[in-house]
């Protein structure tokens, strides 16, 4: 994973933080701030929303991780990083039921996270004034987490509880993870042809970096299911097979 620093324990399960996790950190509150970098108020409303959509990042994580462990599979440590978390397994789940529940668990988590922030942006948007512009935003980040991770292709959660559902109707383990990842590299590959469309073509008032950002997204996709397969066919450890996370940067 590179270069990390422990942040600390919570529920015995150890928490790292990717050295990259600063770079997002610091972008997001830029763009969060854009255009009034001259208030200082904007400044701590940016912050403090960064650091929130970052404990709600760590909220998906421990979805994950407390629903994995009730149900037998244990979690050593999580990784945070630029597009979200990893959470090293110590094993894989032995039945498709703990499968399904451990990967839905996040992005459930994360679509109550961001309803609970729409709902405050609805209620109280009079009232909190240039603070309304940010809980909006993390209501939509939120949603966009959820989203992105239930995705169907393996390593992601939606490709996780696509496994799980194969493995339970096929209950071979093997043949519905290579059928979990080869779907995982096919959307990457619909990502990538889909942000070349949109640099070329300009769709829907879509920019040149929107399609910068989905070849990105589908590059990023495509290389995980693969290095799943890769670790598959050679018949790694289980232990070392990892949730990967990710999210988009939402641009306002
Ligand atoms: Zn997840």
């Amino acid at each position: 994973m590179g270069s990390t620093f422990n942040l600390g324990k919570l529920f015995g399960i150890r928490f790292r933080l990717h050295f990259s996790w600063f770079v997002i950190f610091i972008l997001v509150t830029v763009s969060l701030v854009d255009p009034d970098y001259s208030q200082w108020f904007y400044w701590v409303i940016g912050i403090i929303t960064s650091l929130l959509f970052f404990a709600s990042v760590v909220a998906h994580e421990l979805a994950h991780s407390l629903v994995g462990r009730a149900n037998g599979v244990p979690i050593e440590s999580i990784t945070l990083f630029i597009f979200g978390g990893v959470a090293q397994m110590t094993k894989e789940a032995t039945r498709p039921g703990a499968e399904l529940k451990m990967a839905a668990a996040g992005p459930a988590c994360s679509l109550l996270i961001g309803g609970f922030f729409g709902l405050i942006f609805l209620v109280m948007r009079n009232i909190i004034g240039p603070a309304a512009v940010m809980i909006f935003w993390l209501a939509v980040m939120n949603v966009t987490l959820a989203a992105f991770n239930l995705i169907p292709g393996f390593p992601l959660d939606g490709g996780r509880v696509f496994r799980a559902l194969l493995w339970r109707f096929t209950g071979n383990y093997g043949r519905s993870t290579r059928i979990a990842t080869r779907v995982g590299q096919g959307v990457g590959y619909l990502f990538i042809v889909g942000g070349i469309a949109i640099i070329i073509l300009h769709p829907f008032g879509l920019s040149w970096f929107d399609g910068i950002w989905l070849v990105f997204i589908g590059w990023f996709l495509g290389s995980i299911a693969s290095a799943s397969y890769r670790q598959l066919r050679r018949q790694e450890p289980l232990d070392s097979f990892t949730t990967l996370e990710a999210t988009t940067p939402e641009r306002r």
